[in-house]
């Protein structure tokens, strides 16, 4: 059997000719040409001028793009580039933000907005699987030829978003919060049954540090490419350091036969040895800080206990904690007077039953379902029970569409308590960033991201025209869901599902 291949090539700028040469070369490298429906993910999380280093820059894309042109087989049938961006986000925005429509005009590449596209269900069968099915837009399902092309980062609730943590985004809102909790590592090493790629390439140009959605640009310098995502997530690791094995979701998918983590058993090619990239690396810092120590010195005191037991974790590394994290930083981009006008607040996540250290007329917010306290706070006895609901009792068909202006409204709601009270929960498994973001604006009465006047008008069109084609699909009766059997997949059984926001409201207030 081919041995796994990974290629490390040097690349100090975002050169689209100079990655296209550096593709090509791989895919040849490779013996890879694109056939079928073609499809790239790339990382598009968040994009634009406030998250300049959290996306696939579209130099690269287009590099990679042109590339897989050049090594096409007659057989291509569709170029295409999908993505599901960071949740509540209009997908549209990002792309625009991202620069990735006027790139994709150029060369003749559709575009999929994975928010907007069916959802076809892709049954599991391994005995560790979390759910028996996971739902993922028809275009991933039904891809030939799969190319991820991530952005080399660190990540607050996995360690690191290489390849394998790409795949969050072949998800849309309803079904990418599920699970997205503790065991969010176990989740990811589930979305790898979907679909494997044939070719990846991160772009490691400027890499990101500390965070994932407003990281530390780290000049790396480097564009790495392969044909197996858990060889190539390993050799990312290696290259900063990491023991791959630390990392749950590529230990997992190793376990699961998805492929090595031995360097012994992957060829690892190109201008730079490990050693050398791993010079280039040195000093890379990953983002698995504790929430207590991340808001260590600021006005908001964190305290966190364990999730619920099942998973047997300790902390709740993929949801609410680290969401908080992201949630700060958003802030602090967009109000730069963010820490001096937060008031000081208490926030508390899962079972936790040591002192909360307010004082009168401190503010205190329990946050997530699981959050649970019997104790005193500020001198009151305070009881506060988990809601938390297990995940088997959680039907991703029935799973509804969050829209950012209803979650406008509800944590408004849920915050409009505490000025008669000084305690508040907030509910959610997650309690995402965007709710996080919410509630801080409203603690700190800071400027609200989501109404940054130099984005508003961008961010309104995009969301208009993505809640309007919705609705003209539902109204139209075109087959939103029109999922049978994919031509790829076709053995896989499908299963129909209401249009995303086939509950909420168009209109907004
Ligand atoms: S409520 Fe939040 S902290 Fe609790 S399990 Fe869910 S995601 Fe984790």
């Amino acid at each position: 059997m081919k041995r796994p291949t990974v290629i490390i090539r040097e690349c100090p700028d975002y050169d689209p000719e100079r990655v296209r040469v550096l593709a090509r070369e791989a895919l040849e490298y490779l013996d890879l040409h694109p056939t079928g429906r073609t499809l790239v993910k790339p990382n598009c999380v968040a994009s634009g001028p406030h998250f300049p280093h959290a996306y696939t820059r579209p130099e690269f894309l287009e590099g990679v793009l042109r590339a897989l042109q050049d090594r096409a087989d007659p057989g291509l049938k569709e170029l295409a580039l999908g993505e599901r961006c960071g949740i509540t986000i209009p997908t549209r925005f990002a792309f625009d933000q991202a620069k990735y429509y006027p790139m994709a005009k150029r060369l003749g590449v559709k575009l999929y907005h994975f928010d907007e596209e069916p959802q076809v269900q892709v049954p599991l069968y391994h005995p560790e699987r979390l759910r028996d099915a996971l739902f993922t837009p028809e275009p991933v399902a039904r891809a030939d030829f799969f190319v991820n092309c991530p952005k080399f980062k660190a990540h607050p609730w996995t360690t690191v978003t290489f390849s394998m943590k790409n795949y969050i985004g072949i998800q849309d809102d309803r079904h990418r919060l599920i699970d997205h909790d503790h065991r969010l590592n176990e989740k990811v090493a589930d979305l790898q049954a979907i679909i494997q790629p044939q070719f990846i390439a991160i772009d490691g140009i400027i890499a990101g540090e500390g965070r994932m959605l407003t990281p530390i640009p780290f000049d790396l310098g480097l564009v790495i490419m392969g044909d197996n995502q858990v060889a190539f997530d390993a050799v990312c690791c290696h290259i900063i350091g990491l023991d791959p094995l630390s990392v749950d979701h590529i230990r997992m998918a190793h376990e699961r036969g998805y492929g090595p983590v031995d360097l012994d058993a992957i060829d690892i090619v190109g201008d730079l040895d490990l050693a050398q990239a791993q010079a280039r690396a040195k000093g890379f810092r990953t983002g698995l800080i504790r929430v207590e120590d991340y808001f260590e010195g600021t006005n908001i005191s964190a305290y966190a206990g364990p999730p619920p037991t099942d998973g047997g974790h300790d902390y709740c590394w993929g949801g609410c904690p680290g969401a908080l994290e992201e949630a700060i930083e958003i802030l602090r981009l967009y109000d730069t007077g963010t820490d001096s006008k937060m008031p000081r607040v208490h926030i508390v996540f899962g079972a936790y039953d040591g002192p909360i250290n307010a004082q009168p007329g401190e503010k205190v917010v329990f946050m997530g379902d699981c959050a649970r306290y019997h104790g005193d706070v500020a001198g009151k006895p305070v009881q506060i029970d988990s809601i938390y609901r297990d995940r088997s009792t959680k039907d991703p068909l029935e799973a509804k569409h969050a829209d950012i202006y209803a979650k406008m409204i509800t944590v408004g709601m849920h915050l409009r308590t505490l000025n008669s009270a000084d305690i508040v929960r907030i509910a959610g498994c997650p309690v995402s960033v965007a709710e996080q973001v919410l509630a801080l604006v409203k603690l700190g009465k800071l400027r609200n991201p989501y109404l940054d006047p130099t984005q508003a008008l961008p961010f309104t069109s995009c969301y208009l025209s993505w809640r309007t084609r919705t609705l003209m699909s539902r109204i139209l009766g075109v087959p939103y869901n029109k999922v049978g059997p994919t031509e790829r997949g076709a053995a896989r059984p499908v299963q129909n599902l209401p249009p995303p926001d086939a509950d909420t409201p168009l209109e907004v207030s």
